[in-house]
């Protein structure tokens, strides 16, 4: 079942003891922090906090195989996820708003933090997937040194809310094997409005550029798994269908016109949304079918989630 796999580029760079001096060049990074486009120049380090409320040790809600993502991200044995607390973005219909925006979750060594990309890959996972890792970047790169050395050698997963910036993108060149970002707006003032970030919409082009530059399109192996490139998600928001186009247009045209995407219709009104129309109903299914009927237009790839129900 476990087919024989190229090692993974993080290989060469740890032998090369490259990894070492990117990990600590991010280390340094904390102490003025500028981690995401945020720039709070705290320093996390001597316990201060940023916006993100992340601090110098990664704070993990959990780690566990997950079996719902994407076909070419959970595979057949799971894509092995790790789920970090708090965030650089405040998205009022947030579904894992007890995670990002309460911060529940335990500080983690970078050791106990290596210790769950190996028990990741002993459950056999397909792949460690990173659950909004950028405020953990310096950790994530100090512990992957240590799980190195233990014989670590999945695939890595980026799975961000694609509020990155292009400089710490840079660090995770030959890292990263597949990106999985968001594309959450084309307006800004929905992106200030509901996630308040108002230059979302140009860091994320911007961010998601750089990623397909790194690895391309989404590569897959031969049993269906994601070896490398980028998977761009898009939750289809209610009210907001119109935007959704617009984002795709934006990936298509300025990106990869042969890009894969999910595309979501899972929706609901959670945290905020409750309290804020129109995020507090569902996706209105003609709409969905709209930007699914744009989507089928043109030459981007992917999974489509089945229209809501009524
Ligand atoms: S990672 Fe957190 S502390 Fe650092 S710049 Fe971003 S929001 Fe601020």
């Amino acid at each position: 079942m476990n087919q024989v796999r190229p090692d993974p580029g993080y290989l060469a760079l740890a032998r090369s003891g490259e990894l070492e001096r990117r990990a600590q060049g991010l280390r340094l990074r904390i102490r003025a922090c500028d981690l995401c486009p945020r720039r709070c120049g705290v320093d996390r380090s001597a316990g201060a906090l940023g916006y993100c409320g992340g601090g110098e040790r990664a704070c993990v809600a959990s780690h566990n195989a997950h079996h719902g993502e994407e076909p070419p991200i959970s595979g057949t044995r799971g894509s092995g996820t790790v789920f970090f607390a708090h965030c650089t973005m405040r998205c009022k219909y947030c579904q894992n708003y007890p995670i990002s925006q309460l911060g529940h979750g335990r500080e983690m060594s970078d050791l106990e933090l290596a210790r769950c990309f190996l028990d990741l890959q002993k459950r056999g996972c397909h792949n460690l997937n990173l659950v909004t890792p950028t405020h953990y970047s310096h950790a994530f790169l100090s512990a992957l040194i240590v799980a190195v050395e233990e014989g670590f050698r999945l695939p890595i997963v980026y799975n961000t809310s694609g509020y990155e910036s292009v400089e710490i993108l840079r660090i995770l060149d030959g890292v990263v094997d597949v990106y999985m970002p968001d594309m959450k707006y084309s307006d800004p003032d929905l992106a200030r409005r509901y996630s308040d970030a108002p230059d979302y919409v140009e860091r994320n082009v911007e961010a998601v550029r750089e990623m397909q530059r790194q690895v391309g399109d989404l590569v897959l192996d031969d049993e269906g798994a994601a070896r490398k490139g980028v998977l761009v998600r898009h939750l289809v928001m209610p009210g907001d269908e119109d935007d959704s186009i617009d984002a795709l247009r934006a990936l298509s045209s300025e990106i990869s016109p042969t890009a894969y995407v999910s595309l979501m219709s899972q929706y609901f009104p959670a945290y905020k949304a409750v309290e804020t129309p129109p995020l507090d109903r569902r996706v209105d299914p003609v709409a969905y079918g709209r930007v699914v009927e744009w989507m089928a237009s043109t030459d981007l790839r992917g999974w489509i989630q089945p229209l809501p129900a009524i």
